[in-house]
């Protein structure tokens, strides 16, 4: 990382991987850090979390990759089946020479409280990060030197250089900043958690029981299925287009409509299925790519920014290479300004298209009839060392150094 000449004190509102994730990058860039974040404890939820090549790359750049490697899981293949007839539609080897050669970092797959508690602990260690629970942001107010953070709990004011605005799908410092209205709901909703793996047996495909990634493709519907903490937890993840939706109500995409959506699925499929979580359901949004991440003295990073649909498994990885572009960045320009605008014009483009192609990849994934049979046809006959069609989404574009030339 470099190292910046003139230190300022930077504030990151939200505490959530990309928040956590910036404060160190923006802490390892030589500068003061408060973060801020509403819940009264840090946490994240108890799910599972993909974190491809790019995302192992920024772990590394952030110094947590070895500790978040020491309970995550990293699995030999993706493998995608079809959820309805049980058969392998295709597979990506993530353990072969030609996957090492390309990507040189690994696919892990990781228990998000394990992510979220390794870059806590690298906050808590770095002497220049200071952590504050229970501060809700309402709104921000700046001028040319400064951005005065205002809180509904507790009232109080807290004045920073400048502001990273890592506070999620729902940001409120985007709403204000930015104003495109309400996320789009994709009237889909996902069924997610981690169980103890034991719970599995017998009911776990062969290719599963390799510890796989297994994406089952289905008419509107997939599950997805992957081991967390050195194996110890399964993660599933039950998704599937409700069609109660209804704009002003939260009675939709319900457990029964689950079990109904997933009941013309293959065996294995329908083996798995009781043991996905129900204890809550997730509906599923996204927003359109905007330009307008910076204004002044305050930029918008993670989800803020650039929430997409998960189907590429890239939310969060795209957070991570937000958090290191942007330490980069503050490392090499003195005005906090400068260097956010730098950052979102690196960062930006991408952003955009994996956000843009997360919503195709769902289309894709949910194809039904004729559709899902010409989409196995002509997945069928890709190798599975052959990255062409995904290296661009797990290759993250080279940041600056100081000096003029690029890391990769
Ligand atoms: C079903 C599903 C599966 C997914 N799978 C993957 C995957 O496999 N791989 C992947 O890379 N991504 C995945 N994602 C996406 C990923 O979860 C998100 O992109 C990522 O968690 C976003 O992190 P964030 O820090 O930007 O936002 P968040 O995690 O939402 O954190 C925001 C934080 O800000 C806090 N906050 C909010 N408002 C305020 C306020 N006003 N004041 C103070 N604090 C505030 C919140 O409490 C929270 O802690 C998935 C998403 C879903 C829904």
């Amino acid at each position: 990382m470099p190292v910046t000449t003139t230190p300022h004190h930077i504030a990151v509102v939200g505490g959530g991987i990309g928040g956590l994730a910036a404060a160190l990058a923006i802490a390892r860039a030589g500068h003061e850090v408060t973060l801020v974040e509403r819940a009264a404890q840090f946490g994240e939820i108890g799910a599972g979390l993909q974190l491809a090549p790019n995302a192992s790359l920024a772990l590394e750049e952030l110094g947590v990759l070895a500790e978040v490697q020491s309970t995550a899981v990293a699995p030999p293949q993706l493998v995608m089946m079809d959820a309805l007839t049980g058969d392998q539609i295709t597979a990506i080897d993530l353990r072969s020479t030609a996957y090492k050669e390309r990507f040189k970092h690994p696919y892990l797959v990781t228990h998000r409280t394990d992510l979220h508690a390794a870059l806590l602990a690298a906050c808590r260690e770095h002497p220049a990060v200071t952590l504050r629970t229970g501060h809700t942001v309402t709104h921000a107010e700046q001028d040319a030197s400064a951005v005065r953070l205002h809180f509904a709990e507790p009232v109080e004011v807290l004045t920073a250089d400048a502001v990273v605005a890592a506070d999620g799908l729902h940001s409120k410092l985007r709403q204000a900043l930015v104003g495109d209205g309400d996320p789009v709901c994709s009237r889909y909703v996902a069924f997610r958690g981690a169980l103890p793996a034991e719970r599995m047996s017998g009911r776990m495909s062969q290719h599963a029981a390799s510890e796989a990634v297994m994406v089952w493709a289905g008419p509107r519907m997939h599950l997805v299925q992957y081991p967390v903490r050195r194996g110890e937890l399964y993660n599933q993840v039950a998704v599937f287009e409700s069609d109660s939706y209804a704009p002003d109500s939260d009675d939709w995409g319900t457990e029964a409509e689950l079990e109904e959506r997933f009941a013309g699925a293959c065996q294995a499929v329908r083996d798995a299925l009781p043991l996905v979580s129900r204890d809550r359901r997730w509906p599923l949004y996204d927003r359109l790519p905007v330009d307008n991440w910076v204004h002044g003295r305050i930029t918008l990073l993670g989800d803020a920014a650039h929430p997409m649909l998960q189907y590429l498994a890239q939310g969060a990885c795209q957070a991570l290479e937000d958090a290191v572009a942007l330490g980069h960045a503050v490392g090499r320009f003195s005005d906090p300004a400068d260097a956010f605008t730098a950052y979102a014009e690196l960062r930006r483009e991408r952003a955009a298209r994996i956000q843009t192609n997360a919503r195709r990849f769902g289309d894709i994934c949910h194809l039904e009839g004729m559709g899902a049979t010409l989409r196995n046809m002509l997945l069928a006959s890709r190798s599975p060392e052959d990255f062409d069609d995904i290296s661009w989404v797990w290759t993250p574009a080279p940041v600056p150094t100081p000096a003029g030339t690029t890391a990769p």
